[in-house]
């Protein structure tokens, strides 16, 4: 459903990605791992077109990002929900206006919706908040704000999620909560996901299959077992 070839990004003398490969089965878990700034964040930016790279092809759905007019790339964007690092919740709008917002931003995908109530609570239900629908975000835990968060993200009924960091800053109980939730959305939508964490334990309850992102490249990938049983010291590394 994504395949990325030879990715290439530089800023200046920075040179992030030199020459990154991956695909993304329908239906899969696949989790990113790497060092902090190997690179990942750009990497996932240049998949949702907010990055341009230097060289390199990414397919999306069978079609060329960078070769796309923009209103096919805010087309192809609404079948790709992500979840920014942190929440990113709209501070002074509620839970239900927060759901609203993608819904009233991309009308081509489902029209000009007058009564936008059963979307905002079919979603609300997914992560069990439906009784939060009229608060405000500093009115939520930070785990409840990772749910709503993700319930903005499902609205938009994408097929491919992409996660940055889901579990970062919450408590070992709220990400375990956290992954089980990203997993009966992925069984119950069938998404196809891509997560990146620097949570051993996320990944591995949650990969189907892993890549590691180390000196610029996709160094490594299997699954959790075949890598972190890996003998070569830069994988180890990751999992001690
Ligand atoms: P983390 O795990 O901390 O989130 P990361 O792997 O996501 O790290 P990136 O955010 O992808 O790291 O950054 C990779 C490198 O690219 C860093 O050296 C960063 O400074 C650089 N970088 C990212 N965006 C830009 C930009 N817009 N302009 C210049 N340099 C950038
Ligand atoms: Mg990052």
């Amino acid at each position: 459903i994504i395949e990325i070839k030879n990715l290439r990004k530089s800023f200046g003398d920075n040179h992030v990605l030199e020459g990154f490969n991956m695909n993304l089965y329908e239906g899969e878990n696949l989790v990113i791992m790497g060092k902090s700034g190997s690179g990942k964040s750009v990497m996932i930016k240049c998949l949702i077109g907010l990055e341009e790279p230097d060289s390199g092809t990414i397919m999306v759905m069978g079609k060329n990002i960078n070769q796309l007019e923009q209103w096919e790339l805010d087309e192809l964007r609404t079948e790709i929900g992500f979840l920014f690092q942190g929440s990113a919740l709209y501070d002074s709008m509620s839970v239900r206006e927060n759901l609203e917002f993608p819904l009233r931003r991309h009308t081509k995908k489902f029209g000009i919706i007058e009564d936008t109530t059963p979307l905002v609570m079919e979603a609300l239900e997914n992560v069990g908040l439906t009784h939060a629908i009229d608060l405000m975000p500093s009115e939520l835990s930070g785990g409840m704000k990772r749910r709503i968060a993700l319930a903005r993200t499902l609205i938009l009924q994408p097929k491919i999620i992409l996660y940055d960091e889901p579990t970062t800053g919450l408590d070992p109980i709220t990400s375990k909560e956290i992954i089980l939730l990203m997993m009966s959305i992925q069984k119950k939508y069938n998404t196809s996901s891509i997560i990146i964490t620097h949570d051993v334990d996320c990944a591995r309850v949650i990969a189907n299959r892993m890549i590691l992102l180390i000196d610029n490249i996709n160094y490594a990938e299997g699954t959790f077992e075949q890598l972190s049983t890996s003998e070569d010291p830069k994988i180890k590394a990751f999992f001690k």
